[in-house]
């Protein structure tokens, strides 16, 4: 089994907290909340103390940003299973309200939505499937796939908001995983920008190999096809700048200087 991790992903802070590797293939996923409004730079702080004894395989913050705590390959420490985390990918939801509902920002839905379609289709996971029925979560009866912390412990997680959002998540990404698309992101094999930074500012309208260069970050985001790296920045590729901005909470306006490069270098 080979295992990958979300382009998805914006922050990386991986943890000291898992077990290395996993010892059983993702079938599952569980959806946490974090029973408080953490930015996932925040959130990776706290599972970066190897006190705290907890982690997750990522982190969703209210702005919708998405971030790696522990790789895919690994096993994180989230719902007080290792079974179940050891098949599971586990993800934890900020929270804009508190108890008992620990509502979460449609923002936040829309990237947990995206974020778990993209592990299915990595994953081989052809559908997701919720029950109501805490028996049929735990012993993955009918298909059942998608568990929650409050089965493996007296917990509030993933709160009632959540909780009950799993149906309609379920649905949302199966509508997702029905549609055919080309694989982009399908097994992203690590390597590094093969093109030379550009030392200018790069918009829509730049031409070039540093257009080039920006258009492979913004292919390896998951927002354009590797075919569209073109050395031509279009309307689509600027959307896309505008987007990856967006995610990063940067300044959005589609000029790629050097605060935008210094970030992106950072991520791969
Ligand atoms: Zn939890």
């Amino acid at each position: 089994m080979r295992f990958t991790n979300s382009p998805l992903v914006v922050y990386r802070k991986i943890s000291p907290n898992k077990t290395s590797p996993r010892n059983h293939k993702i079938d599952t996923i569980t959806i946490h909340c974090m029973a408080g409004n953490l930015s996932i730079e925040t959130c990776g702080n706290v599972f970066a103390s190897s006190s705290r004894k907890a982690s997750s395989n990522y982190g969703i913050g209210t702005d919708g940003r998405i971030a790696l705590y522990v790789e895919e390959k690994d096993r994180s420490w989230a719902s007080s299973n290792a079974k179940n985390d050891h098949r599971a990918v586990t993800i934890e939801v900020a929270n804009d309200g508190g108890a008992p509902d620990w509502h979460v920002s449609d923002r936040a839905i829309a990237s947990l939505i995206e974020l778990v379609t993209d592990i299915c289709k990595r994953n081989s996971i052809k559908k997701l499937v919720w029950s109501t029925n805490k028996t049929d979560r735990i012993n993955h009866l009918h298909g059942c796939n998608m568990t929650v912390h409050r089965d493996f412990a007296a917990k509030a997680c993933p709160g009632n908001y959540l909780y009950n959002l799993h149906s309609y998540i379920a649905e949302q990404v199966n509508e997702r995983l029905s549609v055919k698309t080309t694989p982009t992101n399908a097994a992203i094999t690590p390597e590094s920008n093969p093109y030379k930074e550009p030392t200018t500012n790069i918009r829509k309208g730049t031409k070039g190999e540093g257009a080039k260069w920006v258009q492979w970050y913004l292919w390896r985001f998951g927002l354009l096809e590797k075919s569209e790296i073109d050395g031509v920045i279009g309307s689509k590729s600027d959307m896309a700048i505008r987007e990856a901005q967006r995610r990063l909470g940067l300044v959005v306006d589609g000029i790629v200087g050097k605060a935008t490069r210094e970030t992106w270098k950072k991520l791969y």
